[in-house]
């Protein structure tokens, strides 16, 4: 390409499917890599990204029989070093390019206007209410959006809303999408540092203020202070009028942390979540890309958006494997973060108290600087760790919890404190059997047994989300009154307990309980007011709630998370206990943990219980390297699927035939996946390991691009995978 300005240029198409397209710049028309745009396509105009040519092939066109560009959009660039991290992304996750493009520019954000129509209820009811429209009524209660966000926001479909609106039910008010966020004081409330405290966070200043790359693991246990200090390098890069992300695993749960954040900068951060309504999300995304917001909090999502001047980036609870995205491009936020700070030259900062052994071998090696914070702050001591064997110390029959865990809560509640139950288990069994026939019941789209949620009255698929009511009777052999309710989850947990001390107040705590951050904060403030004595609940308390009161902790079923064996089985089983047992103990009053196991001598307990961290992991990691297991060796997962059984068979066995040869690569399968139906997709896995000098993404492109499929099959590629079902 020659000539300025450019008269040729190449652009990826939002268009699913489509690769890189040439167009012809129109005289007058001025046009960089990084612009949007919209071209014509057929008959029809598309939008899409003037991208760097040197990069990417397109069909050779002449010149002559080039389209033109119809129009550059009215949007800020996609700056030189973000683009190069879309490459770097599409090219690792071996992911479409214009999927990773659509990442930093969801189409609603940029496309929309500036001014919305919104509408909140205020008119009179509408004479015909039809069951759709009561419900709309009740969910929209105090709420305001555009057609579609209320449509959304109510589970019913846009026709109805407009039915709303023509009956002069909701009424109009126009809303701006520029609204400006507001920016933070560095100097609003800073806390008087420890001196250890103080020596990491000058050195996160430090590192803001060098505007270089710098990859660091900041590590220290629960309650240490590690937001107190990374809210220095937050504070720094506003005091240098630039940006900070903050990612966090789950923005439901965010709540406590916005509380800590408006205390000590004085106004709220701005958010960026899945949930905003249309305008918010068009005003969040202008301000993000042209700079007035300061601090942005977000999930994976918010990574890729383009921040005008981003100084740093914090990822909190950095282990939490939700930063891994398990649809569309299947990336690693951790580490595609880590990537920006690379680009960008920026520092990046992992928090955590359990580094994963990724970030550890990392960390030791010295790529990453490790940084430390030894305590707990104040001097808070870490909690009493103790084993309760099951086999020696068993639950009464039809129950679940230890007499030594029952003797522990009924202490804990006659000192007035709190407890914490922790089984990783949403709903009130795992399954559900008829005594008469022994039928289980079992997804129809699935392979997996259906969950009873007693709290609703009905039986879930945790995979694809499908629901039933609980049957009377058994749907094999029909017998009445015949299906029991096998193993617990927290709700039957949160039975055993009610039965056991009916005066107690318990708090249920799951993904089903806690659906939005304004039940979170109404669970922050009962227990803080002391309104709670015993919460059970999922991996969803562990995630940086801090309760003063509470001081005991029991893991009720430690050794659940040690079947099923996936690579990180042992490794994520050591973080939930730990980050649970984290909950002790966090105030004036010492903690204390009960983990329930059956296998008390296993090499993870023991090191539970002497909390031997630098032990279990040496081991972990030099297993992980004698199989040659990440770090040390790369995994690719390839999940065929299609609704036809036989087609998913064949084109994974098409696959299988055709796999890469080389030294040091192995490819494991085709074989059925552990989940061999998900959503009525029959499912079929590869997986491939390889050694880190070997040019992975290469060898997988080329592998697919030599195999042609029906379009049936879909083939998702999986690289770096955390899910093995
Ligand atoms: P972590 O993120 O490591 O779990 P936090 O930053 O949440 O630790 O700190 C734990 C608790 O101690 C919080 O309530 C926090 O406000 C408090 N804390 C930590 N450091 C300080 C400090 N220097 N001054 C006052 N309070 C602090
Ligand atoms: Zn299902």
């Amino acid at each position: 390409m020659t000539g300025n300005p450019l008269q040729r240029v190449r652009i990826i198409p939002f268009q699913h499917g489509l690769g890189a397209l040439d167009y012809a710049v129109p005289a007058g028309m001025v046009l960089a890599a990084g612009d949007a745009v919209e071209v014509p396509l057929g008959p029809r105009r598309i939008i899409g990204v003037v991208w760097d040519a040197e990069r990417l092939a397109a069909p050779d066109v002449p010149a002559a029989r080039l389209r033109p560009v119809i129009a550059r959009l009215d949007l800020p660039p996609l700056a030189e070093p973000l683009r190069r991290l879309i490459d770097w992304t599409a090219d690792y996750y071996v992911a479409p390019l214009q999927s990773v493009v659509r990442m930093a520019w969801p189409s609603v954000a940029f496309l929309s206007p500036r001014e919305f129509t919104e509408y909140r209820l205020g008119g009179p009811l509408p004479k015909r209410l039809t069951p759709e429209r009561a419900q709309a009524l009740e969910k929209l209660e105090g709420r305001q959006g555009t057609a579609r966000d209320l449509a959304r926001m109510a589970g019913v479909s846009d026709a109805v809303i407009r039915g709303l609106v023509g009956a002069g039910t909701l009424i109009a008010e126009k809303v701006s999408g520029d609204a400006s966020p507001p920016v933070p004081d560095p100097d609003f409330a800073p806390p008087a540092l420890s001196a250890e405290q103080r020596d990491v966070a000058d050195e996160l200043i430090a590192a803001v203020s060098a505007g270089q790359f710098a990859p660091m693991l900041l590590e220290g246990v629960t309650g240490s202070g590690k937001t107190e200090v990374y809210f220095e390098a937050v504070a720094e890069a506003i005091r240098v009028q630039g940006q900070a992300l903050v990612m966090v695993p789950e923005i439901a749960l965010t709540a406590p942390w916005l509380a800590r954040f408006a205390a000590r900068f004085g106004c709220q951060p701005l958010a960026w979540h899945s949930d905003l309504k249309t305008s918010e999300r068009r005003a969040a995304w202008a301000a993000i890309a042209d700079g007035r917001a300061r601090v942005v909090v977000g999930a994976r999502s918010a990574l890729f958006l383009p921040y005008a001047n981003l100084k740093t980036i914090i990822v909190d609870e950095a282990h939490e494997a939700s930063f891994k995205q398990e649809e569309g491009v299947h990336y690693h936020a951790r580490d595609v973060a880590v990537m920006r700070g690379r680009m960008e030259a920026l520092p990046v900062v992992l928090a955590t108290a359990t580094p994963a052994i990724e970030t550890q071998v990392l960390a030791s090696r010295g790529t990453y600087r490790h940084l430390h914070l030894p305590g707990r702050f104040g001097g808070a001591e870490l909690p009493d760790v103790q084993l309760v064997d099951m086999t020696r110390h068993p639950p009464a029959r039809g129950q679940f919890l230890s007499p030594l865990v029952v003797a522990a809560l009924d202490q804990t509640l006659a000192k007035g404190e709190q407890s914490l139950l922790f089984l990783n288990r949403r709903g009130y069994a795992p399954l559900t059997l008829c005594r008469t026939c022994g039928h289980r019941i079992q997804c129809p789209n699935c392979t997996a047994w259906m969950v009873e949620h007693r709290l609703s009255r009905r039986l879930a698929c945790h995979h694809c989300g499908h629901q039933m009511p609980v049957p009377d009777a058994c749907p094999e052999c029909g017998a009445a009154d015949s299906l029991a309710a096998c193993g617990p989850g927290v709700e039957r947990i949160g039975e055993e307990v009610r039965r056991l001390f009916p005066a107690a107040r318990t708090a249920i705590v799951t993904s089903d309980t806690i659906t939005s951050p304004a039940r979170a904060a109404a669970l922050v403030q009962a227990v803080a007011a002391g309104a709670v004595d015993i919460i059970i609940g999922t991996q969803m308390v562990t995630k940086g709630y801090h309760f003063p009161d509470l001081t005991l902790v029991g893991i009720v079923d430690a050794d659940l998370g040690l079947s099923g064996g996936d690579l990180r089985a042992g490794e994520r089983c050591w973080q939930q206990i730990v980050q649970a047992s984290g909950r002790a103990g966090r105030g004036e009053k010492p903690g204390r943990v009960l983990i329930q196991t059956h296998q008390p001598g296993a090499a993870l307990m023991q090191a539970l219980a002497k909390g031997d961290a630098d032990g279990f992991f040496a081991a972990e990691i030099a297993a992980r390297r004698d199989l040659g297991l990440p770090p040390f060796g790369r995994l690719a997962a390839l999940v065929i699927s299609s609704e036809d059984a036989a087609a998913a068979k064949a084109a994974a066995d098409t696959l299988g035939d055709a796999a890469p040869r080389a030294d040091g690569l192995m490819v494991l399968g085709p074989a059925p996946a552990p989940l061999a139906m998900l959503r009525g997709r029959h499912r079929h896995r590869l997986l491939v390991q390889a050694r880190r000098d070997l040019p992975l993404p290469a060898i997988l492109r080329g592998w697919l691009a030599g195999v042609a499929l029906p379009s049936s099959v879909r083939v998702v590629v999986d690289v770096d995978p955390y899910s093995f079902v």
